[in-house]
Formats: C-alpha cells, structure tokens, sequence
C-alpha cells in the first residue's frame, strides 16, 4: 500500500516525497490512519521501524487542522508536546519533525537537561507548535512557569518503557495531569460536520488524544496507558 491511501492530506504527501520517503514503513501503514481518526493508539515498535514519521505526521494534521479556527497563540504553549527518554532520541525526533513541520511553517523546540535554562526560556517565549522533550527538564520548565499547556491536546510518549527505566515516572504523570483533559472525538456522522467539530477542534471543549510508544509493556508502562489512553487502539508490528 502507498502514501496515496494513508489518508494524509494533499500538503503532507507532497512534503513526504520531498522529504524521500517512497513508502509507508509497516508501521505508518498501521498507525497513522488510526491515528487520523483522532484515536488514541498504543504502538509496540522499536527504532528502525519509522515510528517517528508514523506519530509525527498524524500531529501535523492535527495542528493544521487548527489553523483556521484560529491564529496560534503563543502565549498559550504548545499545541502538541512528544516527550522521550533521552537527550539523543529528542535531538533525532526534532530534527525528523524539523522536516515535516518546517515546509509547513511550524516551529519545533527541543527541551533537554544539558543545555542551558536561559536559553530555553528564550526559545519557549518565541512560541512553538510543538515541543520535544525529556520528562526531567520539562518538569522543571513547568515548575518555574516557563510554559504552560492550555491548549496543548496532542501527546506522544515515546518509548514509554525507558522513560520508566530512566526514573521518568513522577515527572511524565506530573506533566500528563498539568494538560486539559479535553474531549473525546465524537466518532459519528457528526465528524463530518464543520459546525460540530469546530467545537471540538477549539477551546477547553477540544478534543485530548494520546498515544504511546513502546518496545515492551511492563506494568507501569500498562498502568500509565489505562490512566491517560482512553479506549486505544494498540498496534504491533
Ligand atoms: P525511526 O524508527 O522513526 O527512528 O526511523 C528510522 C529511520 O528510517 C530514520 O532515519 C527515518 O528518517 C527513516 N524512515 C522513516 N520512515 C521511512 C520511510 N517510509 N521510508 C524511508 N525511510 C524512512
């Protein structure tokens, strides 16, 4: 199967070609038109597999669709936030979302320990779209009201099970309790309607989806996807 049935629109098929992706790895075949259909979903991938190209083109959807309803308003924080274990997967998950996000004019800020506070909160007060980041650092970013998440509906956890082994537990449910709960999709006829949806689509009415990434599903990691999933779809290639 092609790009063309993966159900992204015209704008994100034109990027992925520019970009070289001549077909869907198994896993975006899978996964991203679960993830259009505004469902929660649980991906049991490893890296190698495209998993990042599979959760990031999904988000930029998401935010695109967006677009019209309003203008972004910085001040409000992110629209989507992808959190991951380590320094060196937030660099690659940024530079793969810089790919797709840039052509579309989103920005993408990268939020990891071992750089300098200072010039984080200078790139947060720019605004961005969307966030990459370690679960330590962003905690404290929060914690000293470096950003906030009204608007930010949209979260990835990648590789869910080494964010528990690094000791991310506390920070991750922390940063997932400090976002709107918001709404779930309606998955009726009414997905079609312009009027409806837009309820959906704007303010604290907007719609909350999750997903989760993982090689492994140990009982945290399980106990995790059951507080902050609601009824995922679970994929595994
Ligand atoms: P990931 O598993 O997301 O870390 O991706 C592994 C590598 O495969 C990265 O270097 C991606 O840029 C690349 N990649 C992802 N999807 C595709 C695709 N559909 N076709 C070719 N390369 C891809």
């Amino acid at each position: 199967r092609s790009w063309k049935e993966s159900g992204l629109p015209r704008r994100l098929l034109d990027i992925v070609e520019q970009v070289g992706y001549e077909e869907p790895s198994p896993i975006q075949r899978a996964a991203i038109p679960i993830a259009l259909q505004a469902r929660d979903l649980i991906g049991v991938a490893v890296t190698g597999s495209g998993k990042t190209a599979a959760f990031l083109l999904p988000l930029l959807v998401y935010i695109a669709e967006l677009e019209p309803l309003a203008e972004y308003n910085k001040n409000d924080g992110p629209y989507a936030l992808i959190l991951a274990p380590t320094r060196e997967l937030v660099q690659q998950i940024e530079s793969e979302a810089r790919k797709f996000a840039g052509p579309l004019g989103y920005t993408v800020v990268s939020i990891v320990g071992g750089h300098s506070l200072e010039e984080q909160a200078y790139a947060l007060r720019n605004g961005a779209e969307i966030i990459v980041a370690t679960p330590g650092r962003l905690v404290d970013c929060l914690e000293r009201r470096m950003l906030v998440f009204t608007q930010c509906c949209y979260v990835i956890m990648d590789e869910a099970d080494r964010m528990i082994d690094q000791g991310f537990e506390e920070p991750l449910t922390k940063i997932l309790d400090a976002m709107p709960a918001g709404n779930e999709k309606p998955d009726t006829d009414d997905a079609e309607n312009p009027a409806v949806m837009s309820r959906y689509l704007g303010g604290k009415d907007r719609y909350r989806q999750t997903m989760m990434y993982t090689a492994t599903m140990p009982p945290v990691v399980e106990r995790i996807a059951k507080k902050y999933l609601r009824r995922a779809a679970i994929v595994t290639i």
